[in-house]
């Protein structure tokens, strides 16, 4: 029996080691992952810059409390304010205590209007984390099932229907904020149209709301930009959130913000114990670094653009393919049934995927795979949907 709680559905493979994008069992076995740890190892399993500087800071330091100047985290501050165009950032330890930090941002932002129901305005489908104001926030109702009473203050309206969220801004002046995704992970790598972003962006200007951007899966280099928003100019956030690939694997996340959106917090306001310790920020700056030096958001682009041209040449036509989607390294397969089993299918040929809402392939490999990799991933998806859904 295992002492480990059962929250989790897991593949019957124990992994213990990983280089680049590969995932190695305890028999040696080699598997090519096409997740990534969902989003998380963007460069690579144990990649040997992040490896070192992790192994140079643990032996100088790796903790220390929120009480003295940690220079590592102001340089990280100002490295994320640098490719996100906002002024501050608070460091948290995951993607849910960096959505944690927005929505009090939300709460502080209202009551300074006056405003004295704050409330956010979310959408179908969303994923936003675990914690009890993330799963009020998410729109899927298993994730919430038998956790009430839930968090107050969210209004929920269609992901991708610009005229329903003004509708909702124009109805309920209590909105202080909306929180939305740039492209929906959980929910089935569901890209909005066009003009989404920079719709929100207008309809919270006109109404003095915040917009708070859900980067945690898109951002960093995964839909090739920095980050997602960035593909369209006027969808600027006043509140972005960033975690998964920052660190490569080391947990931390952060709370980026407008300067004057960042000043509604004051000492004692807000805090952690481990978010932004030294080891934390030393990976997060590594990173980053790589990032920038080999370009990894024209490389997401370019291999995510190969990677979709392939399925969509095997799989368009396909009568089980609902439609082909994403952005850079970001995609999803929906079918027009379940297709959970594809998972084994593709473990089975060592390739490692997921799928997601129970009918969506969803592909997040990481952003240096070579160009024979993602023609593996694309084959062995193709071969394992043509199998299991004969046409
Ligand atoms: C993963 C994810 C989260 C939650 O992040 P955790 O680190 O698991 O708390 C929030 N939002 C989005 C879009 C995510 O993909």
């Amino acid at each position: 029996m295992s002492h480990l709680f059962d929250t989790y559905a897991r593949m019957p493979v124990d992994i213990v080691r990983g280089e680049g994008p590969w995932l190695f069992d305890t028999e040696g076995q080699g598997y090519l992952d096409a997740i990534s740890g969902i989003g998380v190892c963007s460069l690579g399993h144990a990649h040997p810059r992040v490896a070192e500087a992790i192994g140079d800071q643990a032996g100088r330091l790796i903790h220390t409390a929120n009480i003295v100047g940690i220079p590592l985290q102001e340089q990280l501050a100002a490295r994320l304010a640098d490719i996100s165009g906002l002024d501050r950032a608070f460091l948290a330890n995951s993607g849910a205590e960096a959505i944690e930090c927005a929505l009090k941002l939300a709460r502080l932002h209202a009551h300074a209007r006056q405003v004295k129901t704050p409330t956010v305005l979310v959408t179908d489908n969303a994923f936003h984390g675990r914690t009890l104001a993330a799963i009020s926030a998410s729109g899927n109702p298993a994730l919430q099932q038998g956790f009430a009473p839930l968090v107050d203050g969210f209004v929920r309206v269609p992901f991708g229907d610009a005229q329903a969220a003004l509708d909702a801004l124009d109805r309920h002046p209590e909105i202080v904020a909306v929180l939305v995704e740039p492209i929906q992970g959980e929910g089935g790598v569901r890209v909005p149209p066009d003009g989404y972003l920079p719709a929100l962006r207008k309809a919270c200007d006109r109404h003095d709301a915040l917009l708070l951007l859900d980067e945690i899966q898109t951002g960093l280099c995964r839909t090739g930009h920095w980050f997602a928003h960035q593909h369209e100019a006027t969808s600027r956030p006043d509140v972005l959130l960033s975690a998964k690939a920052l660190g490569n694997g080391v947990p931390i996340g952060a709370c980026l913000a407008r300067g004057n959106v960042a000043d509604l917090m004051r000492p004692g306001s807000h805090g952690t114990t481990f978010g932004g310790n030294p080891l934390a920020c030393r990976a997060a700056l590594e990173v980053l670094a790589v990032m920038d030096e080999e370009d990894l958001a024209a490389r997401s682009n370019q291999t995510g653009q190969r990677l979709r041209e392939r399925l969509s040449a095997a799989l368009a036509d396909h009568p089980a393919v609902h439609e082909i989607r994403g952005r850079g390294l970001m995609i999803g397969i929906e079918l027009t049934t379940d297709c959970g089993a594809l998972k084994l299918d593709a473990l089975k040929q060592g390739v490692i995927i997921n799928v997601t809402r129970g009918n969506t392939v969803r592909l997040l490999p990481p952003l240096i795979i070579d160009q024979s990799q993602c023609d593996q991933i694309a084959d062995t998806v193709i071969h394992i949907i043509q199998q299991r859904f004969p046409s």
